[in-house]
């Protein structure tokens, strides 16, 4: 009898994972086709420096153009990738056309850092690695403490003795690096001791509530005496509004990104933005000495 109704419990996962299996490859055919059909795109979400209320960067963030199914966000395709090969195929992309897009800037005198989503796995695979040192190699007029490499903080906690290695040598040529969504982690203070990270970007829950929820406050305020413990620097993520632009920099914070500075949008899109950006002008009262 209880043999019976293993055989059948072992007969219900083999069919369950078996459908997860097919949709999977499902997925990951349609990927490697939108890879070659160029369907994939960047946007790219402007960085600000708070204190000298300054543009200084983007965040490359991937969208698929799918021409059946819209606009995608990576939430509709990345989960379920995660741990396949192709994900690694994405992430090579992102770099090298985020590479691009730095050329670009940097012919027409734009000095931006950009800074890309890296999973774990690309992170720790030669072929990733191998992808960025051409790139450097191959354009050498690229300012390579303009690259940020953003890593989960999830991710760099997971194995992290061997995570900061990949990190500091890559640090040793330039790169700079995030922990992201830094908060949902739990890094406990020894551990961000040892991860050489040069940034920490706060995870958008805390900021976004940090108005009305005490706790997420301290969080943030927390999070921002560390970077300056720890001598990072700190970027928020999710201001959404001019109150929490404003906060922020009463708080020290550094930078800033979030939908009350701009949405991610694409890069023709970035230059006429970036044009017309002014900092709110609450800042510019609050900043007496801003003629600079
Ligand atoms: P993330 O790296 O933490 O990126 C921030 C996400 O928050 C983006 O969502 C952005 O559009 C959104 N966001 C920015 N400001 C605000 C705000 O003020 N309010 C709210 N509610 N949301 C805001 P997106 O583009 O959908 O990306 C989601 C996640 O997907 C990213 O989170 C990142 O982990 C991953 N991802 C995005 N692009 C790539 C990529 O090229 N490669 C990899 N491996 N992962 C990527
Ligand atoms: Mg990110
Ligand atoms: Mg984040
Ligand atoms: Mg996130």
């Amino acid at each position: 009898q209880a043999k019976e109704a293993g055989k059948n419990r072992i007969h219900l996962y083999d069919t369950e994972f078996d459908v997860e299996v097919r949709v999977q490859r499902e997925l990951v055919e349609r990927i490697e086709h939108a890879l070659s059909e160029r369907e994939f795109l960047l946007f790219y979400q402007p960085k600000v420096d708070l204190r000298r209320g300054r543009v200084i960067g983007v965040e490359a963030l991937i969208r698929w153009q799918d021409p059946d199914r819209g606009l995608l966000p990576p939430s509709a395709f990345l989960p379920q990738i995660q741990n396949h090969l192709v994900s690694q195929k994405i992430d090579q992309w992102v770099l090298s056309e985020a590479v691009a897009q730095l050329m670009l800037w940097h012919a027409i005198g734009l000095d931006l850092s950009i800074s890309v989503n890296v999973s774990g796995l690309s992170l720790q695979t030669h072929d990733f690695m191998n992808t960025l040192a051409k790139l450097l190699a191959a354009h050498p007029e690229i300012n390579r403490s303009r690259l940020e490499i953003e890593v989960l903080e999830t991710v760099a906690l997971d194995d992290i003795e061997h995570i900061s290695g990949i990190i500091s040598r890559r640090q040793a040529e330039g790169i700079r690096f995030a922990l992201d969504d830094f908060g949902t982690g739990y890094a406990s203070l020894r551990y961000l001791k040892h991860l050489p990270a040069d940034v920490l970007k706060i995870d958008q829950s805390f900021v976004r509530d940090m108005l009305n929820d005490e706790e997420d406050r301290v969080i943030v305020e927390g999070v921002i005496g560390l970077s300056r413990a720890f001598k990072r620097e700190v970027v928020a993520e999710g201001v959404e509004t001019l109150e929490h632009y404003l906060c922020l920099m009463e708080l020290g914070c550094d930078f800033a990104q979030g939908f009350g500075i701009a949405r991610p949008m694409p890069a023709s899109e970035f230059l006429p933005w970036l044009e017309n950006w002014l900092p709110p002008t609450e800042w510019v009262r609050h900043e007496s000495g801003y003629n600079a």
